[in-house]
């Protein structure tokens, strides 16, 4: 086989040609990294659910999956219509260079008869190969950790990341918060962007529901029926808090997994940083000298989310029992926290 080499050198100089005629350059220089990049690792069920509403709720410019998972869930997300998503083999991280935000869903999963802490250590393990990783190749970015114990692998991430504070985040109580105000909101027969309501602290089992700043249109609840969220209470309202916590596992029960509303979720706290929105998300955070909290936890608490990340914490007021309960998490989360190898 041979090559002409006059139309090699034709066609050459009408592409050439043709990108001169179309582009006047303003700048000489390499193109900007892109803005507003975002990456996801570890494209499981949950991984999944959150680059799929993140891409049809934000339309980030340049959205890449980073995935350590297997060809047939390769192939669902790559059917999503958009030129700017890419499916990136294990390992391969420098394609997730200056991601604007990373999301981390990579985790794995309870053995039978494993303790909490060893799950806990085995998924350090795993945080180990992925967040220097990640930093090394973004180094501005914003992290958001899903991955479960959501709070215990937010500490561990911002330890392993050297990353600020305010840079670290824990998707947190605002999937618990979403499913608080629908049910509250449900019970009263309105729409649930109009019952306020925050639950805070660890996500899952010790959620802490604000029942004193609940309220509708400015009118407090507890100022209403002072029992509301007691055992006392007649009309016993601390039932829609059992049912929030109670619904991962009842969905964990029915389909094997949870992974829509928190990719809901996770899109709505993208939302608010990549566009700079500052809005307020019951997100986790480190929470020391906050609430009498005297050690490096990470716990929701109503947080102003933007371009730098959690920008403020809100000052929120809570009762002695509220505060109470805040604490009890922290030192349970410590307690886990305190005994972790290698970060
Ligand atoms: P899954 O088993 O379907 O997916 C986990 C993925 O992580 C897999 O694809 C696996 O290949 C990947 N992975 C493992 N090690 C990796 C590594 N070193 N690098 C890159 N990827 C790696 O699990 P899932 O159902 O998607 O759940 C993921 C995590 O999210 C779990 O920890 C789960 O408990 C948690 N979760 C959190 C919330 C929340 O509200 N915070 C809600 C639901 C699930």
């Amino acid at each position: 086989t041979w090559t002409c080499l006059s139309c090699v050198s034709s066609s050459a100089a009408v592409m050439s040609s043709v990108l001169q005629k179309l582009v006047s350059p303003m700048t000489s220089g390499p193109a900007e990294p892109p803005r507003n990049k975002v990456t996801v690792v570890g494209v499981g069920q949950v991984g999944m659910a959150c680059a799929v509403s993140i891409l049809l709720r934000v339309r980030p410019n340049d959205t890449h999956t980073h995935t350590h998972t297997h060809a047939d869930k390769l192939r669902v997300l790559g059917l999503i219509p958009r030129r700017t998503t890419y499916l990136v083999p294990p390992g391969d991280y420098a394609v997730t260079a200056n991601s604007r935000l990373v999301v981390v869903t990579a985790g794995v999963r309870q053995q039978e008869g494993e303790s909490r802490l060893n799950l806990v250590q085995r998924n350090v393990n795993v945080f180990r190969s992925i967040i220097p990783q990640i930093v090394k190749h973004s180094p501005d970015c914003t992290l958001i950790v899903v991955s479960n114990p959501v709070d215990v692998l937010t500490y561990v991430t911002w330890k392993l990341s050297g990353l600020p504070k305010h840079r670290v985040i824990g998707s947190g109580t605002n999937l618990d918060s979403a499913r608080f105000r629908y049910l509250m909101a449900e019970r009263l027969g309105i729409h649930s962007t109009s019952f306020n309501g925050w639950v805070l602290g660890e996500h899952g089992d010790t959620s802490v529901p604000v029942w004193s700043g609940a309220n509708v249109a400015g009118v407090n609840l507890q100022k209403l029926n002072p029992d509301i969220g007691t055992d006392c209470d007649k009309e016993q309202w601390k039932d829609t808090h059992k049912a929030v916590v109670d619904s991962a596992y009842e969905v964990i029960k029915l389909k094997g997994y949870t992974n829509w509303a928190i990719g809901l979720s996770v899109a709505d706290l993208t939302e608010s940083i990549v566009k700079n929105m500052s809005r307020v998300h019951p997100v986790s955070t480190m929470v020391k000298n906050m609430y009498g909290i005297s050690e490096e936890v990470f716990l929701s608490l109503p947080c102003v989310l933007n371009s730098s990340g959690v920008s403020s914490v809100i000052n929120m007021t809570l009762t002695d029992d509220e505060v109470a309960q805040l604490r009890n998490s922290a030192d349970t989360l410590w307690g886990i926290q305190k005994n972790l190898k290698d970060i």
